[in-house]
């Protein structure tokens, strides 16, 4: 069965000043499609081609095997990547949409427990996407023994590949914001902090 393309979970005129529709036709529609596409190319009639996303990542990473790892890791990055992202406030306008309220209980405590408070945590996390040099991902991942880390991680890197949980991530390569904020990433990333799905990090705990 080979892997597709998810349907964005908003609609992607609600997400504004974060990112436009346009910059989601290009994001989504060209570069995530693109990269799903490679992917079903290049393990099609290979025995990756029976294997779960994860574990394609973990076997492609493993052989050295960067045209199919490159693909699979940043398939499940912008998967994960649009899980993250909530329409803003004012804008939702039925119960279906995801609750922008701020961070819930148990991932309040951990990042109180770990960086000392939300604000410290998003100092640290917009230091970390703002410095990273190049294209790449900025995540907030829970390690083996339970303390929440925020990584920095080129190209298509992902926390899977160190065993790692990811519970939240923000794409800084360029096509991510050039539309909407040209070459201005350190407002991209300030602005994300309005537009974050609290709900489904939370559940990426349990
Ligand atoms: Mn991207």
């Amino acid at each position: 069965m080979p892997f597709s393309l998810p349907d964005l979970p908003f609609d992607t005129s609600n997400l504004m000043p974060f990112c436009s529709a346009e910059t989601f036709q290009y994001h989504h529609g060209k570069h995530h499609a693109a990269y799903v596409t490679k992917l079903n190319d290049a393990i099609n009639g290979t025995p990756l081609a029976e294997l779960s996303l994860e574990e394609v990542i973990l076997r492609s990473h493993a052989e050295g095997n960067k045209a199919v790892f490159n693909n699979a890791a940043q398939h499940f990055n912008h998967s994960f990547f649009w899980n993250c992202l909530a329409a803003a406030k004012e804008k939702q306008t039925n119960a279906a949409d995801a609750p922008t309220t701020g961070p819930g209980p148990q991932i309040s405590t951990l990042l109180d427990r770990d960086f000392g408070g939300l604000d410290q945590f998003k100092a640290a996390f917009n230091q970390a996407a703002t410095t990273l040099f190049g294209s790449g991902w900025a995540w907030l991942a829970q390690n083996g023994s339970g303390k929440l880390e925020i990584l920095q991680l080129k190209d298509a890197d992902t926390p899977l590949i160190q065993g790692k949980k990811p519970l939240l991530t923000l794409d800084v390569w360029e096509h991510a914001y050039y539309i909407d904020f040209r070459n201005r990433r350190p407002d991209y990333i300030n602005t994300f902090w309005d537009f974050i799905n609290w709900d489904f990090v939370e559940k990426q705990l349990s």
